[in-house]
């Protein structure tokens, strides 16, 4: 469309902003909370587009005041000397210690910060899910739970979501249910349609029914329980009408989950990036598969083994910073993920992109000379090889892989060595691959199912 002379790009969705005002209907201001998302949203939809070096001065100065906080009223960090410079520059902040989640667990009160800034509102408590061990427990303010509704909204936005339609949700944390709206970031703010939720703990068979009379417009969930259920669709020829799109978070995503999805529902799959300590991480570019990091909330670095940052193409440790959150500062947080740094992206963002993000440590393969490897099997592949309905891979020792399967029949052993070969052609190096039958694959504490598991990796 041509306006004024100038290409005009397919303008937003219009998105009803909830009106919180007697006799106000256009245009309309919701809750005072929702004004603070608002104003947040706005100020990020021109950010996303500075150029890098604008951006990282941004955010330094956004840094500069947390460290500041941080040494006048976090134990741990007392001790920090202010440095001469002026600007803060990555040097400095480098000398910063890094923090794991083990430090959290251990040395929780001295983390605490012993004066939030009041007017950041009330300090609540997050427990991470404790997929990994031992559940992580930190304090963040309501301001900062402001910050992660506002990349929410983004997200949405993004992806031109259209919000009036139903949003199904199956996740660890919910109940078969409904409710009038899709939640937190928008009530209040962006009237929406209803949300319906279901539990992972019911089975597919039964969740594909559901989602048949339900109608979503679209579904989030794991994405180890999108291919099921996309398989299962697939293998009883269900369609899902009025679905437009498949969101996933919290699991490592499987390249081939795109196309399967397609393939089962006609319809695109997004990704997003986030974490119970810090909110949003990355999320989906609109225009690939690549995610930008949000770089407005989080100072996020990618490290190789010896601290120095990962170049282009490399795959390095997610350390991250979280900007807005004053009751417990997280400086310099040891995530326990891997991401490939990418190459900045053709859409015109300023955002830093990650190419891939890696499972965590214990889904790392680790070789005898100590390389590292995150195996993809392709669910096809491994499927056609022999009559499965569930696997999940092992690392025993540097040799030796147990491949736990559920088989819908008794395996010949044509097809085991079938198998065998599939997998071991995945794998880095000569492995022995041991087939072991067992009746089911239980997903972590978390609600996560891993596909590949080391008992070696640290
Ligand atoms: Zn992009």
């Amino acid at each position: 469309m041509w306006h004024h002379g100038v290409v005009m790009s397919k303008p937003p969705p219009h998105w009803p902003i909830t009106s919180a005002l007697p006799g106000i209907r256009f245009p309309t201001l919701p809750i005072q909370r929702g004004q603070g998302v608002l104003a947040v949203l706005q100020q990020i939809e021109q950010s996303q587009w500075l150029a890098p070096e604008r951006l990282l001065a941004l955010q330094f100065s956004q840094l500069d005041a947390l460290l500041e906080h941080a040494r006048a009223t976090v134990p741990a960090y007392r001790q920090m000397p202010r440095d001469a410079r002026a600007v803060l520059d990555y040097e400095q902040f480098r000398r910063w210690p890094m923090l794991t989640r083990r430090d959290l667990q251990n040395r929780f009160d001295e983390f605490v910060s012993k004066a939030p800034p009041r007017q950041h509102g009330k300090v609540q408590e997050r427990r991470t899910s404790g997929s990994t061990g031992a559940p992580v427990r930190l304090l963040t303010t309501a301001l900062a739970g402001l910050y992660w509704n506002a990349f929410n909204l983004r997200d949405h936005l993004w992806h031109r979501h259209d919000l009036s339609t139903k949003l199904a949700v199956v996740r660890r944390e919910t109940e078969p249910g409904h409710a009038a709206n899709w939640g937190p970031a928008t009530f209040g703010v962006v009237d929406t349609g209803p949300t319906v939720s279901n539990s992972i703990r019911v089975d597919a068979a039964a969740l594909i029914d559901w989602l048949v009379v339900e109608r979503p417009g679209y579904l989030l969930t794991y994405p180890s329980l999108v291919a099921e259920l996309a398989r299962l669709s697939i293998d009883r020829g269900v369609r899902l009408d009025g679905l437009r799109e498949v969101r996933t978070f919290a699991e490592s995503l499987h390249p081939e989950l795109r196309q399967l999805v397609r393939e089962a529902w006609g319809v695109p799959l997004t990704d997003v990036y986030s974490a119970t300590e810090t909110g949003y991480l990355a999320l989906q570019c609109p225009q690939h598969d690549h995610y930008h990091v949000q770089s407005e909330g989080v100072l996020l670095e990618v490290l190789r083994d010896d601290g120095q940052p990962c170049a282009v193409g490399e795959v390095g440790r997610v350390v991250v910073t979280s900007l807005h959150n004053f009751a417990m500062p997280l400086i310099r947080y040891d995530i326990g993920d891997f991401a490939e740094l990418g190459a900045p992206c053709s859409c015109g963002r300023g955002l830093p992109v990650l190419e891939r993000i890696h499972g965590r440590v214990r889904n790392t393969l680790v070789t005898a000379d100590g390389k590292r490897f995150w195996p993809i099997f392709g669910t096809r592949a491994i499927m056609e090889s022999a009559p499965l309905a569930q696997y999940q891979f092992v690392q025993k020792s540097h040799t030796l892989i147990e491949a736990r399967v559920v088989a819908t029949t008794q395996l010949t052993a044509a097809q085991e060595s079938r198998f065998c070969e599939r997998v071991s052609s995945m794998l880095p190096a000569a492995m022995e691959i041991r087939i072991v039958y067992v009746e089911s694959i239980a997903r972590s504490a978390g609600g996560k199912y891993e596909e590949f598991l080391s008992e070696i990796a640290r």
